[in-house]
């Protein structure tokens, strides 16, 4: 049986959660570790339950991503995936974790069973509010269809597909750092694309930066040979207009700055053992009312 240790590692999401409240990072990456065993201590077995948790808009993300992933990963067998069929199957994974959350099955398997924010918190959405994220995840899907990528990759093999959604990672200065990738392709240039199934924010670049290194760390590939897109499916017209990327150098710096930062908070880097009174809760209490953790958060 694979043995995990506990180690530091870096992603922009981490990096998020550590700016957006540093308690909530300490739930989400050290509290909750080993929280999969059944003899963990009660604090671990709660903060993994609850890391796992998604809330609507992620949860409806995760789909949009699964369902896109999946109709990529057929057009590589060279099976046309038609919109109807598309839009079928993220009713029906929709409407599977739905029940999964409702039904909390998550209480046997929280890895592999949706339990959502909305549930678990009593704060059911109403029915007009379930239907506004069905319409978004529809209108998500029908943009991929219409924004004309799929008839771009008309012509490629499947080789040109380097990667379809999938955790990857590289070091850098001796630290793990994870990217997920949603869609990588090698033509004639090297095309990274990213689904975004929320509103444009101001930590975009940033993040489609991070992949910018990652392409390079990967495949070695300088910013003039690389197009980073960002796919905003849920608006109403969806374009493929690349972003300009951060210069390599000042994302190497950011991410440094980053890190070292979150190993300040750590009482010993080595076993990556946590202090958590370097972890503060964050000064911006009205990030609490939507946080997984405020059931542990004392
Ligand atoms: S409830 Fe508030 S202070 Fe506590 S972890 Fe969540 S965001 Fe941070």
């Amino acid at each position: 049986m694979a043995v995990f240790k506990s180690e530091l590692t870096w992603s922009f999401s981490r990096d998020r959660l550590f700016r957006d409240c540093p308690r909530a990072y300490y739930y989400h990456y050290y509290a909750s570790w080993g929280g999969w065993e059944a003899s963990a201590p009660e604090l671990s077995r709660k903060a993994y339950l609850l890391r796992n948790m998604q809330n609507l808009d992620t949860w409806i993300g995760d789909v949009i991503h699964q369902v896109i992933k999946w109709v990529l990963e057929n057009r590589i067998e060279g099976k046309a995936i038609l919109p109807d069929e598309a839009l079928n199957k993220t009713k029906q994974t929709l409407l599977k974790t739905w029940e999964q959350s409702r039904s909390k099955a998550w209480m046997n398997n929280a890895k592999h069973n949706l339990n959502l924010f909305e549930h678990y918190y009593n704060r059911e959405p109403s029915r007009e509010e379930l239907s506004i994220r069905l319409a978004k995840a529809q209108r998500s899907i029908a943009n991929f269809y219409g924004c004309g990528l799929l008839e771009s990759l008309e012509t490629l093999s499947s080789e040109s597909f380097l990667k379809i959604d999938e955790l990857d990672s590289f070091s850098f200065e001796g630290v793990k750092v994870f990217a997920v990738p949603d869609f990588a392709l090698k033509s004639s240039i090297y095309t990274l694309y990213d689904w975004k199934t929320g509103k444009p924010s101001d930590k975009d670049v940033l993040q489609l930066s991070c992949y910018g290194l990652y392409a390079y760390e990967k495949w070695s590939v300088q910013a003039d040979s690389l197009k980073i897109i960002p796919v905003y499916l849920a608006e109403e017209v969806v374009s493929l207009i690349g972003v300009k990327a951060l210069e390599i150098e000042e994302v190497r710096k950011y991410i440094r700055g980053s890190i070292d930062e979150m190993k300040a908070c750590l009482i010993e880097v080595a076993s990556n053992k946590a202090d958590i009174g370097k972890m503060p809760k964050t000064q911006e209490t009205w990030r609490c009312k939507n946080c997984k953790f405020q059931e542990i958060c004392l």
